[in-house]
């Protein structure tokens, strides 16, 4: 009977388990490994830090759902992949043999790489929903007794949206409690300027997010490297176009959160603590084709955060690309596809469209944008603002969730509304793309 394993449940995993559970046949068996039994939403982490929303608004047990689906489940997690023998040790020191592996552990989050950096040091995070929760706490701490803020992303980091959306959702925080006046905020990052994204900005997104920032008073230093954190400080070294030494700051700050450079899981390591060869990058993300397939081992696909995708240009301080979430729901599309192919004894041949949308609340608005594809060229190179991208997010929020607690693969949402934008998941029929109306079009 053949056997396909999915591992990871986050916001690749599970729509990768439904949409493959409908193109499997009755006799063919699906289970999803992961190593936490329910699914947080990623993007409203940064609600949950500001208490917008609690850890349980964001958080849905998985085991119900995915038996309904007929779907196995097992929440022990991953040890190490043994792609050269088509199994999994699990964590409990068990193995799990598959026919077709697909990869979407996410990230490990490299807070080691620089000092006193992490929720268990000197910083905030919003990348885990308990990291979250924790921040939560502090954000109160810190509210009684406001001081300075820093916040941004450290050198080779790869996801700059929820940065941003952090910075501006503290902001509309504060100035709801009225005490935004106390608080000095800095945003420090390795971009080259404001609004590049790791994508070469989109649209005018530096524009509109420069903008953002003066009129909120955020401050911003760029081409920036973090030296290490301290209580109260972060030491920042800034530099030129050119990679050469501009000006070193220590910055006071009283609340600091900066998002950490991605790698892949440790379960995709070697023993040795080494990539393994053929499955991973030096970075430890999977390697994957057009198709999503690896090179080396044709039976393992991989989705999400944990693909290795090269940077878009040079830097003079190293940023990655990032991946969102309905580029990561067209790898999953393409994926499905490709597996079924296999087991049907075809040739994979379905691309994912890999175009990024982003919403990036801001609290009381925000700003948005579409990349298509997400490497420039592009067909596509729109950002926009407004009330509405608050309310998206929200919409995005609660259709995402739904879909998690029914277990659903595809609904009316992707189908008919993303259509309409000429937004399609999969690159192998050709589209008309229909920028939308408002916004800025480059
Ligand atoms: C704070 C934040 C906000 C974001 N906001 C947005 C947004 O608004 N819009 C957007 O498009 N994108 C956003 N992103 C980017 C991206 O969409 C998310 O990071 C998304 O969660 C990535 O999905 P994923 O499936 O690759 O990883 P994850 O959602 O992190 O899922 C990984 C899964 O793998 C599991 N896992 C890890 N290790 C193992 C193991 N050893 N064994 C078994 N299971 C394992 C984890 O438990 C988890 O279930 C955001 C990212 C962050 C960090």
């Amino acid at each position: 009977m053949t056997h396909v394993v999915v591992l990871g449940a986050g916001l690749g995993g599970i729509p990768m388990a439904l949409e493959m559970r409908n193109l499997l046949r009755k006799d063919e068996r699906i289970t999803v490994v992961s190593n936490s039994d329910s699914f947080q939403f990623v993007p409203s982490n940064p609600w949950v830090a500001v208490k917008w929303r609690s850890r349980d608004d964001i958080v849905v047990p998985l085991a119900p759902m995915f038996k309904k689906r007929k779907i196995d489940f097992n929440p022990i997690g991953a040890k190490q992949v043994h792609p050269d023998k088509n199994r999994i040790e699990l964590a409990d020191g068990s193995f799990l043999d598959y026919d077709y592996l697909i990869v979407a552990t996410g990230p490990d989050l490299a807070f080691d790489e620089i000092e006193g950096f992490g929720p268990d040091a000197h910083t905030r995070s919003i990348c885990h929903v308990d990291h979250a929760v924790l921040a939560s706490e502090e954000w109160e701490k810190f509210c009684a007794d406001p001081g300075p803020i820093v916040v941004g992303a450290v050198q080779g980091a790869s996801c700059f949206g929820p940065a941003y959306e952090f910075a501006m959702i503290m902001d509309t925080d504060l100035r709801r409690r009225k005490i935004r006046d106390k608080v000095p905020m800095t945003y420090v990052t390795p971009e080259p300027y404001i609004g590049h994204l790791g994508l070469g900005g989109v649209g005018d997104t530096k524009g509109l997010l420069e903008s953002a920032f003066r009129e909120h008073t955020i401050k911003w230093i760029v081409n920036a490297k973090v030296a290490k954190f301290e209580a109260g400080k972060v030491f920042v070294d800034e530099v030129n176009e050119d990679g050469s030494d501009k000006a070193s700051h220590e910055l006071d700050s009283r609340f600091t959160m900066m998002l950490p450079a991605f790698r892949g899981v440790k379960a995709l390591w070697g023993k040795d603590g080494k990539p393994l060869p053929g499955l991973t990058n030096p970075r430890g993300f999977v390697t994957v084709d057009k198709t999503q397939r690896n090179a080396k081992y044709g039976n393992v696909f991989s989705v999400g955060v944990c693909i290795a995708i090269p940077p878009y240009e040079k830097t003079p301080v190293p940023v990655g690309v990032p991946k969102t979430g309905y580029m990561i729901e067209s790898m999953v599309t393409a994926t499905a596809n490709n597996v079924r192919a296999l087991i049907d004894g075809k040739e994979p041949h379905e691309e994912a469209s890999w175009n990024a949308i982003c919403l990036a609340d801001f609290g009381d608005s925000g700003v948005a944008f579409v990349a298509m594809p997400q490497i420039p060229p592009r067909n596509v190179n729109w950002s926009s603002h407004g009330k509405w991208v608050h309310l998206a997010k929200i919409a995005f929020e609660k259709y995402f969730l739904r879909k998690v607690r029914k277990g659903i693969g595809e609904p009316i949402y992707e189908r008919y509304v993303l259509k309409l934008l000429g937004i399609d998941r999969v690159r192998d029929k050709p589209t008309q793309p229909t920028p939308p109306k408002s916004g800025v079009a480059a």
